[in-house]
């Protein structure tokens, strides 16, 4: 098989582009090569590789995980069904008039439309922003959170219908939930399935509802979760739980809960990737003379060497002491730049000791070839 494109490259959109660009992107190639418009025999082909590209880079979670293992780490972790679970065509081809579910089960097999039809009966998503330190971060952590969501109400076990009655069955769909209506696009026919319009979707109706859930099936809950955060998380990373959110009124599978992580701003350390950076501060004499220094590092404090003829802003990499790798092996360095603290008051004694200083450095200080007045 061939080797796989780069997925940007596939979209043609930079690598740092929006969801909305791809989805810019994605929507123009769709139409320039979807079966039904482009009857050329590599339209195909084409169709399916664009389709892939964009069902993971318009994924936030697929979409870091392809930018951080490129492809042959992100297959080894993504069959093709777990690629397209989930994503948004739906919407797009809607709005392009093209058929969908018959389309996809050829391309993909069977598993990618029986998502589309649960999809239309599956509960919300929740996102919830959670705060942790760098230090949190370095080790991993477990935090238990709070969220208000849907759950199954127990009175009626979900059904609805309240204690000794059931639901009939919908004379409409016989239960289904769904009905078929055949469309016509400009090129080709197609069988498009919608809910239910008389029971909307549950395939059921009530005569007597539940007083507990008033016939949804759901409550309102605050339900406690803990979540583990893992080692090396890095601000802006969405955690997935997966049917950890709102669970669907009509009995559909539960939505996904988005744990999205945030680094509380720390004092000591700025991060760059799996680095750390500190600024640490010492005295001229000490970066003309040399001297051994104490720098703070995630396990403590660490002791360097200053070499004679230190200059402000030379930077001094401690190996293995940043971040851990998210999801990786190893450690990120400590980068620890140097700043020269100038006094801001002098006793008489170190005025005059600088002054004296400064004559005897009278015709400037060589550095590096140059020569600059003191
Ligand atoms: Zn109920
Ligand atoms: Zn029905």
């Amino acid at each position: 098989m061939a080797e796989k494109r780069d997925y940007y490259e596939v979209l043609g959109v930079q690598r740092n582009a929006s969801k909305d660009e791809i989805k810019d992107a994605y929507r123009k190639l769709a139409l320039q090569y979807h079966p039904d418009r482009n009857k050329s025999p590599d339209a195909e082909e084409k169709f399916k590789e664009i389709s892939e590209a964009y069902a993971v880079l318009s994924d936030d979670e697929k979409r870091q995980q392809y930018d951080m293992l490129g492809h042959a780490g992100f297959d080894q972790r993504y069959t093709r069904e777990d690629i397209f679970r989930g994503a948004d065509f739906n919407s797009i081809f809607r709005d392009l008039g093209f058929g969908f579910g018959d389309l996809f089960r050829h391309f993909f097999g069977g598993g990618f439309s029986a998502d589309f039809n649960e999809c239309v009966n599956r509960g919300q998503d929740l996102v919830y922003e959670l705060e942790v330190t760098l230090e949190e971060a370095a080790r991993g952590t477990e935090k238990e959170i709070e969220i208000p969501r849907t759950e199954k109400c127990e009175v009626c076990n979900g059904s609805g219908a309240s204690p000794g009655t059931t639901p009939r069955t919908c004379p409409q769909c016989n239960g289904a939930g769904k009905v078929q209506h055949m469309r016509k696009s400009s090129f080709a026919m197609y069988v498009q399935v919608t809910p239910c319009p008389t029971c909307r979707g549950k395939g059921t109706l009530i005569d007597s509802p539940c007083k507990n859930c008033r016939g949804t099936g759901v409550v309102r809950k605050r339900r406690k979760i803990t979540v583990k955060i893992p080692m090396g998380i890095d601000e802006g990373y969405q955690l997935r739980l997966r049917g950890e959110g709102e669970t669907a009124p009509n009995g559909g599978a539960a939505g996904d809960l988005y744990v999205l992580v945030h680094i509380r701003p720390n004092e000591l350390f700025a991060r760059d990737g799996d680095d750390l950076l500190h600024v640490l501060m010492i005295g001229y004499p000490q970066a003309a003379l040399g001297a051994e220094v104490t720098v703070p590092t995630l396990e403590g404090p660490a002791t360097v060497k200053i070499h004679p003829g230190t200059q402000l802003g030379e930077v001094i990499r401690l190996k293995g002491k940043g971040m851990p790798r998210f999801r990786g092996y190893g450690k990120g360095d400590l980068l620890v730049r140097i700043g020269i603290a100038v006094p801001e008051k002098l006793t008489p004694r170190q005025r005059a000791l600088l002054e004296e200083l400064a004559k005897e450095f009278s015709e400037g200080v060589q550095t590096k070839g140059r020569k600059f007045r003191f």
